[in-house]
């Protein structure tokens, strides 16, 4: 039973037992028609433990201040943030972004765009910021971006990944998301069959697939996952290994377009392909296996030295990127993932998969 001083570990590990159940499914109705009692006994148990980190987190007393916050963000990096080049609407344009993100201190961002190559506008976003940064007396973040190959640039499209290495700080190529079979079959369950593929009728990697996997390899460039199933994910990402590319992510591995379960992510990180903390899953999807008490699980169990931090945010109805950025650091350490472990997470192992310095 839940007792005051317990450790995160302790409290997860505590059994709720029946009795218990019966004893809240008194005190506890749902505004959900017709939900079965083991469907309601499974949300009351979640909801208990949740209720139990709380209290044992109030308890316990707040262990960080702000300025431990301030201090983890200085450094920090973002992989994967949303800004305003994208045909819909959204938070924030890029330059805001990285305005924000060089005020907390932040070493780098990575824009990724949906429809257009990010990267073909990282030259001009760099230019203004470094002038306002001038100005403002801060360090200006280094802007990175790629190119997602959705429809707009020809799906699988080798010449566009090419003619994409030409940008400056040009480091990403990221699988079909959007336009993604996969991804139509989960958003709007189109089972037409509509939407690219990343590998053939047997699940091998398609050969145009496997071209844009040889300019990573020699261009040294990052592979990201798209939304698919995590067994295509795996078959392109063997034959990425095979062709001898060396920086390889799974884009939010918890999310429901593309569920990784944690021991496909332990055996990805041990192929030493990283997987893509997601703040936006994180703090505004906590009812999936996103939320913080899941992304503290994964970074115990898989290791944070397999996890690069990226933010994901840009939806104008979220936090923007600096203050989500924030929360998340905080959630994590209330959840019970060590300093260490979000610096490896937001610092050390992002710079190392952009190929950075050591900062
Ligand atoms: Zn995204």
């Amino acid at each position: 039973m839940f007792k005051e001083g317990m450790t995160l570990d302790e409290i997860l590990k505590i059994e709720i037992p029946e009795d218990r159940v019966d004893r809240l499914k008194e005190l506890v109705s749902f505004d959900i028609p017709d939900l079965s009692d083991e469907v309601a006994r499974f949300l009351l148990k979640q909801q208990i433990q949740v209720v139990n980190i709380q209290y044992a987190r109030f308890l316990a007393g707040v262990k960080f201040t702000e300025a431990d916050v301030d201090n983890l963000m200085k450094g920090a990096i973002d992989i994967h943030a949303h800004g305003g080049s994208d045909p819909f609407d959204r938070l924030l344009l890029e330059d805001e972004i990285a305005m924000d993100y060089s005020r907390a201190g932040m070493r780098a961002v990575v824009f990724k765009t949906w429809f257009t190559p990010s990267a073909s506008r990282n030259q001009l976003v760099q230019k203004y910021l470094d002038i306002w940064a001038q100005g403002n007396e801060v360090e200006p973040v280094k802007i990175f971006g790629g190119i997602t190959l959705n429809k707009p640039v020809g799906g699988i499209n080798p010449d566009a990944v090419k003619r994409c290495l030409g940008f400056p700080g040009s480091k990403y190529v990221w699988m079909p998301m959007v336009d993604s079979y996969h991804h139509r079959r989960i958003v709007y369950d189109d089972w037409s069959g509509e939407g690219l593929r990343i590998v053939d009728d047997k699940g091998r990697c398609l050969p145009e697939m496997s071209e844009v996997l040889r300019i990573a390899a020699d261009n040294d460039l990052i592979v990201a996952s798209g939304h698919f199933p995590y067994v295509e994910h795996k078959a392109v990402f063997e034959e990425a290994i095979r062709l001898g590319v060396k920086r390889m992510e799974i884009i939010h591995p918890a999310h429901i377009h593309c569920k990784t379960s944690i021991e496909q992510m332990k055996e990805a990180a041990s192929e030493g392909i990283k997987l893509m903390l997601s703040g936006l899953g994180t703090t505004t999807f906590p009812q999936h296996e996103t939320g913080p008490v899941y992304a503290v699980k994964m970074i115990k169990e898989v290791g944070a030295r397999h996890f690069v931090y990226g933010s994901d945010y840009g939806q104008i109805h979220n936090p923007s990127h600096v203050v989500g950025t924030r929360w998340l650091i905080k959630l994590l350490l209330a959840y019970g993932a060590t300093t260490e472990e979000v610096q490896q997470i937001f610092q050390i192992s992002p710079a190392e998969h952009l190929g950075l310095e050591r900062g």
